[in-house]
């Protein structure tokens, strides 16, 4: 089986100017650096507004700081007519290394479907963006019991069209809308559920190899004193954390407690 390297990412959704992210960034390089944390053993990333990603970039590379930044969306054209969009080759050159696709506040405010999401997971994969694919289920659905067959449906939308070479660097995170931002998680043992179904459909769709290395996170109100149990599952191989991933002492601390 692939050791898969644990990965906590830090969606900051829309918070922090440019300056401010900057002393986010720095502080929470300077917690990371008296904490016991080995960023050779847990991969870190920073999802920051775009207007802030030069910044980030500046001091993380100028620094030569161990993080790891990607941006929250990307349009799914490369360029050209498409006001307002960001295509995924601008953040390449940015030294971006991730890609949020699909965040269910995105499917939600911005309509985005299946179909735009594949457009965007395959944008990502042209400019060697790795995708963090999101998918998961609002309350009704799980309440109904249909939450595992309505997530698998996303995850084959999303990946279809997309061969396993392509998605070597895959991330997919289980966010269930009814835990984001809310203070609800789902239980440790729900999570493993749902990255066992996850990792056994990619394995089905995509082969052995490509489901084994496919890093599958859970989101969906993470917490400093919750993260550990959440991602103990032998699947879950780390958090996508919103909210909490905005104080630097406190994200060191979440990270730290996962490692
Ligand atoms: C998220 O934005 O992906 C998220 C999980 O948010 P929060 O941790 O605030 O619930």
């Amino acid at each position: 089986q692939t050791q898969r390297t644990p990965l906590i990412a830090g969606n900051w959704k829309m918070n922090l100017d440019h300056f401010e992210a900057l002393t986010l960034v720095q502080k929470l390089a300077w917690a990371l650096r008296d904490s016991k944390v080995d960023l050779q053993e847990i991969d870190v990333a920073l999802l920051p507004p775009f207007t802030d990603i030069r910044s980030v970039q500046t001091l993380v590379q100028g620094e030569k700081m161990d993080l790891a930044y990607g941006a929250q969306d990307l349009s799914p054209h490369d360029a050209g007519a498409y006001t307002g969009d960001v295509s995924g080759a601008f953040l390449k050159r940015l030294g971006c290394m991730y890609a949020l696709v699909g965040h269910s506040e995105r499917r939600e405010h911005h309509a985005e479907d299946d179909a735009l999401v594949s457009a965007k997971i395959k944008a990502a994969l042209r400019h060697d963006l790795a995708p963090v694919l999101c998918v998961g289920e609002a309350l009704d659905v799980r309440q109904a019991g249909d939450h595992v067959a309505y997530v698998l449906d996303q995850v084959d939308a999303a990946l279809d069209g997309s061969s396993a070479d392509a998605l070597a660097g895959l991330v997919i995170a289980y966010e269930p809308v009814w835990a984001i931002g809310t203070g609800e998680t789902a239980g440790p043992a729900d999570a493993q559920e749902m990255a066992a179904a996850i990792r056994a459909r990619v394995v089905d769709t995509h082969g052995e190899a490509c489901g084994d290395a496919t890093r599958i996170l859970y989101g969906g109100s993470v917490k400093t004193d919750n993260a550990a149990a959440i991602v103990s599952g032998e699947d879950v191989d780390g958090a996508l954390v919103g909210g909490a991933s905005l104080d630097p002492t406190g994200f060191a601390d979440l990270i730290d407690a996962v490692h």
